[in-house]
């Protein structure tokens, strides 16, 4: 059964498709599900996602969100084919990341099956904006967790609501020349058995003292370095690093949990492995003196797509300073992920799942 007025629509007419940027436009629809495990976790699940018009969240003051920073969130984006037809990246591997943030911080596991659903909806829904397919845009899918219980005392909420909106985004930079880094020292995003590898909220707002003091001194984007001080480097704050250096591409091992296991960084080591025949190493750490010799170097993410760096350094410390030499890798590299993405070039097995009107018939 096919519910009233859930088919795909085309891109609308009244929105300047052609000036999208990364930036936040409001659309129609959200999809919500909640969980109450006040009776125990086991019992509990997650009620049906329901999509419901966009509407502020009501929160009590005292949710465990807005006190403690029990919440978590993911990024995916959905794109407009040729033909008309919407698919989703890799949104698997989203339900997957969102489960593994939810075990760090004690938020009770979203089914993938759940959650699939609930982006599909979300996108369905909103169809109508996601960009038409020569925009080069995509429909942005933030899926968000929320501790909702009111309560006082730090513990783990009993209480939460699975959120997902959605916003058209362009690009996220704008700079053919390519980005200039600050590698950051006087801050660590992250630390070893800490909580870095998870996309929870708490892990961002530390870092935007950072970013916005590189800003101020002419960077567009941060670099991290490890907390204990060996000099390696791990990611920027919501995207991943990669040098290549020797012909070798190079991106920082995540096995000490202090970097976010990037979707887009997976799929970029697979393409420059599988189709482009390179040498990947993404199991060792990465030392800033091997940075230093880096022939080019890019930043991956959902956001960001592929995007790559004309320099990497520090103003007070000029011994820092690397400059790239060429940007071909990066963009090679953002081509053949875009054409996977818009249907341009065969995806491998599993990577984009399409989105159709029957994805909102009633779970059996
Ligand atoms: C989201 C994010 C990334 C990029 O992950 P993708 O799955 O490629 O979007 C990288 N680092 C951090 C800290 C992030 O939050």
């Amino acid at each position: 059964m096919v519910q009233e007025g859930l088919y795909l629509e085309s891109p609308r007419e009244d929105l300047d498709w052609s000036s999208l940027r990364f930036s936040y436009t409001k659309c129609p629809s959200l999809v919500i599900s909640d969980i109450d495990i006040s009776d125990g976790a086991d019992g509990a699940q997650w009620s049906a996602p329901r999509a419901i018009p966009h509407d502020p969240l009501k929160l009590e003051p005292s949710a465990g969100a807005l006190n403690y920073g029990q919440t978590i969130f993911e990024g995916i984006k959905a794109f407009r084919h040729d033909d008309g037809s919407i698919h989703m990246f890799r949104i698997d591997e989203n339900a997957k990341r969102l489960q593994r943030s939810a075990e760090r911080i004690l938020i009770p596991q979203v089914p993938e099956e759940i959650f699939v659903r609930a982006v599909k909806m979300c996108c369905v829904w909103n169809s109508s904006y996601v960009p038409p397919y020569d925009s080069g845009g995509a429909l942005y899918l933030r899926p968000l967790v929320v501790a909702t219980e009111p309560y006082l005392g730090v513990r783990s909420s009993k209480v939460f609501r699975l959120v997902v909106y959605a916003t058209p985004v362009g690009p996220f930079f704008s700079k053919p020349e390519g980005l200039a880094v600050r590698l950051v020292t006087g801050f660590h995003r992250s630390y070893p058995n800490g909580v870095g590898s998870t996309k929870m909220g708490g892990n961002y707002a530390p870092c935007m003292q950072s970013m916005a003091e590189a800003r101020q001194s002419g960077y567009d984007l941060v670099l991290y370095l490890d907390a204990k001080g060996r000099g390696l480097v791990e990611e920027s704050t919501a995207a991943n690093f990669f040098a290549l250096v020797d012909g070798v591409l190079r991106t920082p091992s995540t096995h000490r949990k202090t970097i976010l296991d990037g979707i887009t960084c997976d799929s970029i080591c697979y393409i420059a492995r599988h189709v482009l025949g390179m040498k990947v190493v993404d199991d060792e750490d990465l030392p800033v003196e091997l940075v230093r010799t880096a022939e080019q170097a890019f930043f991956t993410g959902t956001a960001v797509i592929v995007s790559p760096v004309k320099r990497i350094g520090h103003e007070a410390d000029s011994e820092m300073a690397v400059i790239c030499k060429s940007l071909d890798l990066a963009q090679e590299l953002k081509v053949i992920l875009t054409d996977i993405q818009f249907g341009r070039r065969e995806a491998p097995e599993g990577w984009l799942t399409q989105v159709t009107p029957s994805d909102l018939e009633p779970l059996t």
